[in-house]
């Protein structure tokens, strides 16, 4: 039998004023996958990830979080019904340090555990090493480490990530990549959004492809990688 959902976006339009973002996204996501969210620029992916982690709120439709509908209820609340968000662009607190950042990732919690804090330091153990240092002087790839770790600490369930490999050295990106895999192998489900359709397919067990505010292809992320249309696309080949 599949898994359950663990989160379901269902029939979602969302404006900004007048202009349509999303026109009916329908998207899945089940308890320990790994799903990727690809599309051109503009085409809808952060306004999806923002509408399912609360930051908008949708004009229609439903977001349904284990089976229950949490469209409507802000984004601070949803981290205690399981969901992380690392958002585009990192955003961390530039003059808190490394920890402070951290701590912060779980002050919505009742009870923050400290072993969060350990797990984070052992997946990233650069964070660790600069745990006193002030974040707007770590690098940009620190940074993300950084913006992922304190999602964590939120103790998400699912955890959707914008772009985690913008601006990065590949190599940077191929560890990025190499940590969510082991995230995702400790138990936690990721909806990736990424530009970076050929790494993200790589980790991922299912995909969709976003156009202009719509669903427009979804399979397992091997039929992705080998469609032509997705090739053409997104993966940068005639
Ligand atoms: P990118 O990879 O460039 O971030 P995206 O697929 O994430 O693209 P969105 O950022 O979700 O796309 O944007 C979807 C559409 O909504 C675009 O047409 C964009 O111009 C528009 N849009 C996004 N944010 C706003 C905003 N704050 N105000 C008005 N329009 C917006």
């Amino acid at each position: 039998a599949p898994a359950p959902a663990l989160l379901e976006l269902r029939d979602l339009h969302v404006f900004y004023g007048a202009i349509e973002a999303l026109k009916g996204v329908e998207l899945t996501v089940a308890e320990g996958e790994v799903v990727a969210l690809l599309g051109a620029n503009g085409a809808g992916k952060s306004t999806t990830l923002k509408t399912a982690s609360g930051m908008l709120k949708p004009r229609s439709g439903e977001v349904v979080l284990r089976g229950e509908r949490v469209d409507g209820i802000p984004s601070h609340e949803l981290v205690k019904f399981g969901i992380g968000h690392v958002p585009e662009g990192r955003r961390v607190f530039a003059r808190m340090t490394v920890l402070e950042n951290l701590q912060m990732g779980a002050y919505r919690l009742r009870r923050p555990d400290p072993a969060d804090l350990d797990r984070v330091f052992t997946l990233f153990p650069r964070l660790a090493e600069r745990r006193k240092q002030v974040a707007g002087t770590l690098s940009g790839g620190e940074q993300q480490m950084l913006a992922i770790g304190r999602a964590l600490m939120g103790k998400p369930e699912l955890l959707l990530l914008d772009e985690p490999s913008m601006g990065l050295a590949p190599l940077i990106v191929q560890q990025i990549f190499d940590i969510l895999r082991e995230i995702n192998e400790q138990g936690t489900t990721l909806l990736l959004v990424e530009q970076n359709a050929s790494q993200a397919l790589q980790l991922a067990d299912r995909g969709y492809v976003l156009e202009t505010g719509a669903v427009v292809m979804s399979d397992e992320a091997s039929e992705l990688l080998s469609h032509p249309r997705v090739r053409a696309a997104y993966l940068g080949e005639a």
